[in-house]
């Protein structure tokens, strides 16, 4: 029988029988190499044993033998606990050794008896080796004398019972193991080849020894990802053929037509790119990055012109409707010399004027279209879908991303975010898709002023307000409510309104929450920009996209209570005409240290991919940036935020093998590494 390799089922190891395997399987452990790729999360040094008497310091951890002289038990009466003490001697002296809540160590432990055992020297009334580790000297399960390897727990399995499994398994490979990765990859990347690795993580020789091995696994994972990414995407573009788009000089002078203004050297740069990808004959996918305001919808609009005037049709889908109904009103205005039928579709649009819509979608004569989630639905069909547009791409999922891309054959495709999103993340969500910033912002935009205050000072800020207002200015105080509970929310803020208008006399004050009908928020959005309402009073659904040059003053609420990204965003809201703006943060009593910190940092911080870095380095994935909506890959072995370096080695690694070797091979190459990984997530 030839050995069967580190994919063996899990039923043929020792101790694991049907319900084992069930359990195991459930916790995502089939086979042997998913033991394997357990990584032990530290280790322990067993290797010297040490005489008692040198026992010296309370905290560390400590390997003794010695024989139990004496043994004694007692049930604690008040607390429900269980202490069984042995005394424990060898040559140089003796120490006290407690378990707590083990009755069953009664039948085990004899006086007399010789045992290894290994834990933390604790000073408690005296010093004593708390809970150790324990083997019999006469029956030893060979811990004892080696470094030890703790295991997160894994379903039912607890770290030794792991240690137990993955030694059969180990035991069961073959000798050499076979290498999904050539050696010159791996020896280029100064990785140890895996039978190395996998000996030296779970039987390590040294306390060293595990690095090597477990640095060759997280590179395995995230190369893997990064080359089946690289390789989809290179196999689409071989097999697919872009909408056709022509780069004529009636197109530039339909071009000029919209312009409303002239662009900055990052837009007139994403312009050119983004065109010689339309007319490069393959499905354009570009990531178009760029801070809030930096003015990626007139991009956003160039490129539709393109497909428009090439006979084709575009598709922009906005996260919420009130963005969708504005950027349906610039584009409304951008086209109108153009004479192009553009349609706003939504949930909200009327059944109507829907069916009307969804016609002339199907039969080509509506050549622009723009809306929300609404745009996704089955009977949406397009004639001949040329250009998707995505704008504030992280509010939709992977999923939703794939269905409107799927409603073309091949259409160019643009995903734009003013999400910072770190390096890593771009790389790892965005990584089948080129990427453009722009990292200028149009003329005549000052620089925000932060100021971060505890909420006693909210007469101060509301009366700063006020003086705006008076100057002519107008103001967004924003309030973080629940979007779930929309009825609630309209509730809470209209005490909050309340107030507000009380220590504003005079000025004219609005109210904006998702709750509202379409026509008033509409009407309220449009008093708001005709300068007639002084102060608006909001939930986050001023958060993105919305423009009114006028308002300097960005009061928030609660800020605590927002995430660095979504803060930012309510920062874009003003700073984008010459006067000086404000972005005013009120803290509660109850913000935490860390809160407070993040807070500080988005004081002083104001480029928000800066600011991303610095809030990544701070706190890790976290809940900020709402990474699960995203659909990040779930990694075995790799920790995004950890392995930040290797992910970026393994991007360049995949990237020069792809180029290196023909497409066969590098197919091979993903067929062989899907077999040890496999992503829950699959990038698209
Ligand atoms: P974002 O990148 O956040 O989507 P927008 O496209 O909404 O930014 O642009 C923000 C504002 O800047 C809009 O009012 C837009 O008209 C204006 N704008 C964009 N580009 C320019 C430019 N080159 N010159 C002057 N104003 C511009
Ligand atoms: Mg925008």
């Amino acid at each position: 029988m030839t050995a069967p390799g580190p994919f063996l089922p899990l039923r043929f190891l020792k101790g694991v029988g049907p319900v084992r395997a069930a359990a195991l399987s459930e916790a995502g452990c089939a086979s042997g190499w998913d033991l394997l790729s357990h990584l032990p999360f530290r280790y322990e040094d067993r290797r010297a044993v040490v005489p008692i008497a040198s026992l010296s310091t309370p905290g560390e951890r400590y390997a003794i033998r010695g024989r139990v002289t004496a043994m004694d038990w007692h049930q604690a009466r008040r607390r429900n606990l269980f202490i069984l003490k042995l005394l424990v001697a060898d040559e140089s002296g003796f120490i006290p050794v407690v378990f707590f809540n083990q009755r069953w160590l009664l039948d085990i432990f004899k006086e007399g008896m010789n045992l290894f055992l290994y834990g933390k020297l604790s000073a408690r009334r005296e010093w004593v080796l708390e809970s150790p580790r324990w083997e019999l000297a006469a029956a030893p399960r060979g811990e004892t004398g080696r470094v030890v390897p703790v295991y997160p727990a894994l379903g039912p399995l607890n770290s030794r019972q792991i240690g137990l499994l993955i030694g059969q398994v180990l035991d069961l490979c073959p000798s050499p193991l076979s290498d999904p990765l050539p050696a010159d990859l791996t020896a280029a990347e100064g990785l140890p080849p895996l039978e190395r690795a996998l000996r030296d993580l779970h039987r390590p020789e040294t306390m060293e020894a595990h690095e090597a091995g477990r640095r060759r696994l997280i590179f395995d994972e995230l190369f893997t990802y990064e080359l089946a990414l690289l390789l989809n995407r290179r196999k689409r573009d071989l097999a697919a053929s872009g909408p056709r788009v022509d780069l004529t000089d009636a197109l530039r002078a339909r071009v000029r037509d919209i312009l409303p203004f002239k662009l900055t050297g990052g837009q007139r740069e994403a312009v050119r790119t983004i065109a010689h990808d339309m007319a490069s004959g393959r499905p354009m996918r570009r990531l178009l990055h760029g801070d809030v305001g930096c003015g990626k919808t007139i991009v956003a609009a160039i490129a539709a012109v393109a497909a428009i005037e090439s006979g084709h049709q575009a598709a922009y889908m906005a996260p919420t409707a009130i963005l969708a109904e504005q950027h349906f009103a610039r584009f409304a205005a951008l086209f109108s010399r153009s004479g192009y039928a553009v349609r706003l579709l939504t949930s909200g649009t009327p059944a109507a004027e829907r069916r009307g819509i969804l016609a002339g979608l199907g039969d080509g004569s509506v050549p622009l279209v723009v809306g929300t989630h609404a745009l996704l639905e089955d009977p949406v069909a397009f004639g001949s879908l040329g250009l998707v547009v995505v704008d504030e791409e992280h509010r939709f999922g992977v999923r939703q991303r794939l269905r409107l891309r799927a409603k073309g054959k091949s259409p160019h495709y643009l995903v734009m975010t003013a999400t910072p999103i770190p390096r890593t993340l771009t790389l790892t969500l965005y990584g089948d898709l080129d990427v453009t910033a722009i990292t200028e912002m149009p003329p005549g935009r000052t620089k925000v002023k932060t100021l971060l205050r505890p909420e006693a000072k909210r007469p101060e800020a509301l009366a700063f307000v006020r003086d705006q207002i008076a100057a002519g200015r107008q103001a967004f105080i924003v309030y973080p409510l629940i979007e779930e509970s929309e009825n609630f929310e309209a509730r809470a803020l209209t005490a909050h309104f309340d107030a507000v208008a009380a220590a504003l006399p005079g000025v004219p004050v609005a109210m904006l929450h998702g709750r509202l009908p379409y026509k008033e928020k509409e009407g309220v959005m449009r008093r708001f920009a005709s300068g007639a309402v002084g102060a608006l009073v909001a939930t986050t659904v001023v958060e993105v996209g919305v423009d009114v040059p006028n308002a300097s003053v960005m009061l928030v609420e609660s800020a605590e209570r927002f995430g660095l990204a979504q803060l930012h965003q309510l920062r874009g809201r003003v700073g984008r005409a010459r006067h000086t703006s404000w972005c005013v943060l009120l803290h509660g009593g109850g913000a935490s240290e860390e809160s407070l910190q993040r807070l500080q940092l988005f004081e002083k911080i104001d480029d928000g991919f800066a600011l991303a870095e610095e809030d990544w380095n701070l706190r890790g994935p976290g809940d900020l940036l709402g990474l699960r909506q995203w659909g990040l890959p779930r990694f075995r072995a790799a920790d995004l935020f950890r392995d930040r370096p290797v992910l970026e080695r393994a991007r360049k690694a995949a990237a020069r093998w792809l180029s290196d070797h023909p497409l066969e091979e590098c197919e091979a190459l993903v067929g062989e590494l899907y077999r040890y990984w496999t992503f829950e997530e699959v990038p698209i």
